[in-house]
């Protein structure tokens, strides 16, 4: 910049620019160079006197005209890419003062452009390096960032309306609970906190939905959209709101909290969120089981076994070499602050008992040989009636064929003695009853061959009488399975069948059906599964019902709870033949650890909360349909759910007008 400056030569009175000074005028040279000289050092001192003054790193001289600025570049040594953070940040900071001056104050602008001037393939790599993905994945996603001022809003909210509760001491009198949870229903994925200090936690009044968006549940997908979260949910672990601490909870099914934990999930070898067990030691009770070799899982080692699989490659078929650890944990929140999936942990271990009996069932209807007529499906009556008749025909068969040997016999006899065998009447006779039993003998055949592809083909499971009685004995208590939900049950239904008198009615139906059919070998086989069924259903029920419970739970309960989840799995293990679920070894393993540590059951912290919440999404998108754009849809649903949420708000709804009873008419 100096050097742009023109100077008046000394001698030949000439403005001459400094750059050029030698070429213009030789003879002067030297004196003027000394000029230069002086010009320098005055230029910096007043330059940098300036630049002292001012406060930025910029000075601005008036002119008269337009006003010069002059900005001040550091004079760099390193370069930007082995530089410290600091000094990138610095830099980066002064780029930003001259773009700011230099846009007139609207740097956005001139920063939207100067990043259209690089060159496409350039753009990708730099934003790589940014580790910012561009892919988008094909449904429309979308994350979005609710007012983080939520839960504080909420909680002074709450406080001065009156609305916080302790629970009678079930949560610490200095502590505010929240929970988070998160859900995929119908075809958006929900990611919800809910205060706990409320008198009903799991309601969904109280689930306050803040990331919401259209695409699959994968990892990928969540870490989009949770990513930003991590340092807020960090920083709200500890922080201070008035006198109390904020404790945060997880919930969810276990997929997703296999997710937000890295793990693999239920099928891997090590399938436990909580302890480092494998698939093969699931079945041997915990209190027989070798100690040592399963450890309990923490942040820290859940981070170490991931960096461990990074290590080895990222490769997914080693991943039961690093605990199935195979993803970054997405909060620090600490695993035993995440509460095992109460209602799926329900639902799991329900349809493997009810499958368990249903099969019973099957072999049941398997071993009917009689036809029956009434009480089940078209499918089961016809294999029924190939069963019989092939029974039928193979009977009658047998007696014709041994009529059909002595006719012969006879026949050759005859033939001997008879002097005139054609005009014989015996003959004759024997010979047309020879011909009609062969005739009848290989029709009998074809019927046979016929019949038995039939009951080759079986029959639909859902026909049989035994499996159908058991579906009717269902129905009685208003429980049926979810067609479209692959023939699983929901949570509600459940409960309502684990109540002793519906466990009794379900387990009945196969003695009832026994009775029915008048037949002693399967009725000593129905009392059989009757009784089996019963204990099983009764033992887990009276564990469903404490864990479930969401009310402090006193120490004589506890271990109420944990006998009984011993003696279900006791009995599991000694009645059935089938494997061990990962949820059971939850239920043997975590879950009273659990209700030890915080004296709550799964109706209080598990996941139900965040599942109710899609039924009422569902309701309201209804009335948004009209809206095109999907993410302003979700955008106007969500603000909708805010609105709905805040107490305050919902303390200036209106009463609802109570209707006038109508006059009856005269
Ligand atoms: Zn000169
Ligand atoms: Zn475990």
């Amino acid at each position: 910049m100096i050097n742009e400056i023109r100077v008046i030569c000394e001698k030949c009175s000439n403005m001459v620019s400094l750059e050029l000074l030698t070429q213009d005028c030789s003879s002067h040279e030297k004196a003027a160079s000394k000029k230069i000289e002086s010009n320098n050092k005055m230029a910096i001192r007043v330059v940098s006197q300036l630049i002292k003054d001012s406060d930025s790193s910029t000075i601005t001289l008036s002119t008269g005209g337009r006003p010069i600025s002059i900005a001040r570049v550091t004079n760099t040594g390193v370069s930007t890419g082995i530089s410290s953070r600091v000094t990138k940040r610095r830099r980066s900071n002064e780029i930003s003062t001259i773009r700011e001056m230099l846009s007139a104050s609207d740097a956005n602008a001139q920063l939207i452009d100067e990043l259209k001037l690089i060159p496409e393939e350039e753009k990708e790599s730099i934003l790589k390096q940014l580790n910012f993905t561009i892919y988008v994945p094909p449904e429309e996603n979308l994350a979005m960032k609710a007012d983080l001022s939520l839960p504080s809003r909420k909680l002074r909210l709450m406080k001065r309306l009156n609305q916080l509760t302790w629970h009678d001491g079930l949560i610490p009198a200095n502590e505010i609970w929240l929970k988070l949870g998160g859900d995929k229903g119908g075809s958006s994925v929900k990611i919800s906190f809910q205060i706990v200090n409320t008198v009903k936690p799991n309601s969904v009044e109280n689930s306050c939905v803040f990331c919401l968006f259209e695409a699959p549940d994968s990892v990928f997908n969540l870490h989009l959209a949770l990513d930003q979260y991590y340092s807020c949910v960090s920083s709200l672990q500890k922080a201070k709101w008035k006198e109390y601490s904020i404790r945060v909870f997880m919930s969810g099914d276990y997929e997703f909290l296999c997710n937000i934990y890295g793990i693999s999930g239920a099928s891997g070898r090590h399938c436990c969120l909580w302890c480092t067990i494998t698939n093969e030691e699931l079945k041997i009770p915990r209190t027989t089981r070798q100690q040592g070799t399963i450890t309990p899982r923490s942040l820290a080692t859940l981070s170490q076994k991931y960096s461990e699989f990074e290590a080895d490659g990222s490769n997914l078929k080693k991943a039961k070499m690093h605990d199935n650890v195979i993803g970054k944990v997405f909060f620090d929140i600490p695993l035993s602050q995440v509460c095992p999936p109460g209602l799926h942990i329900t639902l799991g271990i329900f349809q493997r008992l009810f499958n368990l009996l249903e099969e019973e069932c099957h072999q049941l209807d398997l071993s009917i040989t009689e036809p029956c007529t009434t009480n089940s499906g078209m499918s089961f009556r016809d294999y029924l009636q190939a069963k019989s008749t092939i029974t039928v025909t193979e009977q009658e068969q047998s007696v014709l064929t041994a009529e059909l040997n002595q006719a012969q016999q006879i026949l050759a006899l005859l033939l001997l003695n008879s002097p005139n065998p054609q005009h014989d009447i015996r003959v004759q006779n024997v010979t047309r009853l020879i011909h009609s039993h062969s005739t009848k003998i290989s029709t009998n055949n074809h019927t046979i061959v016929q019949n038995k592809r039939i009951v080759k083909q079986g029959f639909e499971r859902e026909d049989g009488i035994f499996v159908k009685s058991l579906e009717r004995a269902m129905a009685s208590f208003h429980v049926e399975r979810q067609v479209y939900h692959g023939g699983s049950f929901v949570g509600n239904h459940i409960h309502r069948a684990l109540k002793p008198e519906n466990i009794k009615t379900m387990c009945n139906s196969v003695i009832a059906t026994a009775t029915s059919l008048n037949n002693s070998a399967l009725q000593s086989k129905a009392d059989e599964i009757n009784d089996k069924f019963m204990d099983a259903f009764n033992l887990f029920a009276q564990c469903h019902t404490i864990y479930d419970s969401n009310t402090l739970l006193s120490n004589a309960k506890i271990n109420e709870l944990e006998t009984a989840i011993d003696a279900f799995l006791r009995f599991y293990r000694e009645s059935f033949t089938a494997t061990v679920l990962p949820k059971m070894h939850m239920l043997e393993d975590h879950l009273v650890p659990w209700v030890k540590r915080w004296k709550v059951g799964c109706g209080c912290m598990g996941e139900q909360g965040a599942e109710s919440l899609h039924a009422m999404f569902n309701n309201v998108e209804r009335a948004y349909n009209n809206i095109v754009d999907r993410i302003e849809r979700l955008s106007v649903l969500l603000q909708n759910h805010h609105f709905k949420l805040l107490p305050a708000n919902k303390s200036l709804e209106p009463p609802p007008l109570k209707k006038r009873p109508t006059k009856p008419r005269d």
